[in-house]
């Protein structure tokens, strides 16, 4: 849609004037536009000056799975907002049952669902509950939360700090007390040299921290089942396998955030369950309704749920905890029908072959430019992290990754990159289109 170079000027002045972007460091703005999306449709957004842009990053971090212009969303949302548009969720709501039925059968183990508002609170609610399962089975003393190095989970204080990407924590400290990080499992930047159980001898690092803060002190352990912001970080064979014997040995919960991974990414509705894991708690946010509305949900098992009912006679027994706009239906209207595009239109069978078709891409492209050291990825989720020197794989400037993004969004392609951390490495380039990727797409994404 053409705007009128009035209405144009006016927004522009408006945003400058009164919006704080996220992540942005706003002396940018003194030399350029703020850029304003104005439309989309499919795979594609235009801008405020009608220029279109394929967009290789689903709304910039990994949301809009289903595409843009959804009508049959925007319809449903409308029609429930009409009806019912809210009421705490102490009480029901029509959609918020349908949806929790719809999203349980697509996770086999796991029985009861819990509705908030974003990703980084339905990982605090898993916190929560932690800490207060041990109060009620261990006298308060296996209250630790495991996190791992490159795994982010949240922007809020207490997600901070289970947050494993200390680019992002350096200036907020002091954070909470009780969260332990374990190391990450980057074969390609790991500490285990050229071994052939490399998996193996990641997840065995985690246990090794068990056992020094003592395993009746660690309540759960937090993982992404493929770390997205930290670099696209995918899972060495034999890790899973080996982090659920810990956690079963232990004793100690298991917390899936799917924040990314969840409702397709992967190419299976969790990426969890590319790794055949059975966790106690999945977290899940941005795919779940594309974006067409705010909703996240943190989901558990009966045997989890069931710990809440023990004992009604006590009033301090049940999950004492509230989130507001838990209780919109918007969220769930917009997420039974967002599932079922997904089905209908076979969209994980074609992220699995998609995503299939940009690791051949981005391989091809490694072979042509030697400051791509690794290639990774699982269905249409997948990253290039940029070198200075293969051999070496002393990390890329990150100017130069800068560089390529601009050089993208200058040919009207979007894609995105995770930050080089203060360890100095991950400098990765991140593709994640929508899970309507032709194959045409793909091949632009990657030229
Ligand atoms: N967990 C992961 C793996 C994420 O990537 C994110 C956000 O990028 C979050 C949690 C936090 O989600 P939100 O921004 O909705 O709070």
């Amino acid at each position: 849609t053409q705007i009128t170079k009035n209405d144009l000027t006016h927004i522009v002045e408006a945003d400058r004037a009164h919006l704080w972007h996220h992540l942005l460091q706003h002396k940018s703005l003194e030399s350029t536009d703020p850029r304003i999306i104005v439309e989309g449709k499919g795979m594609r957004v235009w801008d405020q000056h009608g220029k279109e842009h394929l967009d290789g990053v689903s709304g910039g971090v990994w949301t809009v799975n289903v595409g843009y212009g959804r009508e049959r969303i925007a319809n449903a949302v409308r029609d429930q907002l009409v009806k019912m548009n809210y009421f705490a969720q102490s009480a029901g709501s029509i959609p918020g049952s349908i949806f929790a039925e719809k999203l349980i059968s697509k996770m086999p183990g796991m029985s009861r669902v819990y509705y908030v508002n974003s990703g980084s609170e339905a990982n605090e609610k898993v916190f929560k509950l932690v800490r207060q399962i041990s109060h009620k089975l261990h006298d308060g003393k296996k209250y630790k939360i495991l996190y791992r190095d490159r795994d982010y989970h949240g922007s809020t204080l207490a997600t901070m700090s289970a947050g494993g990407q200390n680019e992002r924590n350096a200036q907020y400290g002091p954070f909470a007390p009780g969260f332990v990080k374990v190391p990450h499992c980057l074969e390609y930047r790991g500490q285990f040299g050229d071994v052939t159980d490399y998996g193996v001898r990641a997840a065995n690092a985690i246990e090794e921290v068990i056992l020094r803060e003592g395993p009746d002190t660690v309540g759960a352990l937090c993982l992404e089942p493929v770390t997205a912001g930290g670099g696209v970080i995918t899972p060495p064979e034999g890790y899973w396998e080996r982090v659920q014997e810990i956690c079963a040995k232990y004793d100690i919960l298991l917390h899936i955030d799917e924040v990314v991974c969840g409702v397709g990414r992967t190419g299976k509705w969790f990426g969890y369950q590319q790794y055949g894991v059975k966790p106690d708690f999945v977290t899940m946010a941005k795919g779940v309704a594309s974006g067409y509305a705010a909703i996240a949900c943190m989901v558990t098992t009966e045997r989890v749920f069931d710990m809440f009912k023990a004992a009604p006679d006590d009033p301090m027994d049940y999950f004492r905890d509230i989130s507001t706009f838990g209780g919109c239906t918007a969220g769930p209207a917009a997420a039974i029908e967002n599932m079922a595009i997904i089905e209908e239109e076979g969209l994980l069978e074609n992220t699995t072959v998609m995503g299939e078709r940009v690791l051949e891409n981005l391989n091809a492209l490694a072979e042509k430019h030697a400051v791509i050291g690794q290639v990774r990825g699982k269905g249409l989720f997948a990253g290039a992290e940029l070198v200075a020197d293969r051999a070496t794989k002393e990390p890329a400037d990150e100017k130069l990754v800068q560089r390529v993004v601009a050089d993208c969004m200058q040919q009207g392609v979007i894609i995105g990159a995770t930050n080089r951390s203060l360890t100095g490495f991950n400098n990765t380039l991140c593709l994640s289109p929508a899970l309507i990727a032709t194959a045409d797409d793909i091949d632009a994404i990657t030229a």
